[in-house]
């Protein structure tokens, strides 16, 4: 191996996640993490070891690379992984091809265009519905025919590392009819991947579940933040709206399909059966483990759920197809977030809400102190990996500490 990869490496020789990065003396550019390194594909470019127009892979965000395609896109990753292994290979005797990912910054990874913020998982849906409406029937009549999804905001779409301001807004107190301005008492995370889409499609076109993967690149982790409180006020009746755009996070490294590929798995059985549009076959679900954290102000980190992907309800190939059966044109660069992945047991909750329970049961953290929302000074880290058959793919990180209101 070229470069030495700590056991336990969510980036493995198997990955081969795609980012922009930039260090001290290097302008933001594509790299692949390989470790703890990262692997500079404008410097390798100049090697002359690719066939396609390698300006792609100078520029500030990877839209034009994706673009090229996955045959293009998928052989730049299966050529590094041999030449990784190859002690001999245009890698061996270049150190100027890789910098320490300590000593970078990392880029958002993409320009988004649009951003579509799905709704998918059935125990999150579940329990906002229980908390909300009806315990006894906490699913809307629409929840298991239509994956349900909102259009979100692509603006404030930001990478990990970027602190956010808590939101102000419009909140109706208890027990008044007059709304008050000020800051977010109800800040809170939800736990979320998002998918990048890999291809356009034209205005007018639809994407079938079969099709759908050739039109996915890759997923990161998503933290969709929110504010409940300005959204309990505000979503009645278009929905989602200031509560939810004050800022998105993201991971910096988008994991590829193909290397999520060892964990795959079927997902859970759709029952009434769907529409024909969203009927599909293979197994489309999967197993990628997801954690959360808070950490205080100079405090040490606690971590809150332990969820997982592959508890989605709908999958990403049914998400698509129902976006784009009515002939909405989609882009490369466009993201499309989950929705809160929520698992059954108490402490996978992917939110803030459901684990303290709109605030009835709090959660403790080390230091000792509570939690039913986020504080000012909290950081929130959210971790994924798969790992199988001693095979481990992950995504790092997306962590985004919480500055108080401006
Ligand atoms: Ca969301």
């Amino acid at each position: 191996m070229i470069v030495s990869i700590p056991k336990n490496s969510d980036f493995s020789i198997h990955n081969i996640p795609f980012g922009i990065f930039s260090t001290k003396d290097r302008s933001p550019r594509a790299g692949v993490a390989i470790g703890e390194h990262i692997l500079d594909l404008a410097a390798l470019a100049e090697l002359d070891v690719f066939n396609f127009n390698t300006a792609v892979l100078e520029q500030k965000h990877l839209n034009d690379f994706i673009s090229l395609g996955k045959n293009i896109t998928s052989k730049v990753r299966t050529d590094i992984q041999a030449w990784l292994q190859d002690d001999n290979s245009i890698l061996a005797g270049n150190p100027e091809l890789f910098v320490k990912q300590s000593e970078a910054q990392m880029h958002m990874p993409i320009h988004v265009g649009d951003y579509t913020d799905f709704y998918s998982s059935i125990e999150h849906a579940t329990n906002v519905g229980k908390m909300f409406r009806n315990p006894e029937n906490a699913l809307l009549p629409n929840w298991k025919h239509i994956p349900v999804g909102y259009h979100g905001r692509a603006s404030s779409i930001i990478v990990s590392g970027q602190a956010i301001h808590r939101p102000n807004g419009q909140t109706l107190p208890k027990d008044s009819t007059t709304p008050v301005f000020g800051p977010s008492q109800r800040l809170d995370f939800e736990l979320e991947m998002g998918f990048v889409v890999g291809k356009d499609t034209k205005m007018g076109e639809t994407i079938s579940t079969n099709e759908a993967e050739n039109y996915i690149f890759g997923l990161v982790l998503f933290n969709d933040w929110s504010a409940r409180d300005i959204q309990k006020w505000e979503y009645v009746p278009l929905g989602p709206f200031l509560a939810k755009n004050f800022a998105s996070s993201i991971s910096p490294w988008i994991v590829t399909l193909e290397a999520l590929e060892p964990f795959r798995m079927p997902g859970p059985k759709q029952e009434p059966m769907v529409l024909p549009y969203l009927a599909y076959s293979g197994e489309k679900n999967y197993d990628i483990n997801l954690e959360v954290g808070i950490t205080p102000e100079n405090g040490e980190e606690t971590t809150v759920c332990h969820s997982n992907f592959k508890h989605m309800y709908w999958n990403m190939v049914q998400q698509l197809a129902h976006h784009t059966v009515n002939g909405c044109n989609v882009h490369v660069g466009d993201m499309m977030a989950s929705g809160t992945i929520s698992g059954k047991d108490e402490n996978s909750y992917g939110s803030m809400l459901e684990l303290a329970w709109m605030g009835t049961k709090p959660l403790k953290l080390k230091d000792g102190t509570e939690r039913k929302f986020i504080n000012d000074g909290d950081t929130v880290t959210m971790r994924g990996y798969g790992e199988k058959g001693g095979i481990r793919v992950g995504f790092g990180e997306v962590s985004t500490k919480v500055l108080p209101a401006k």
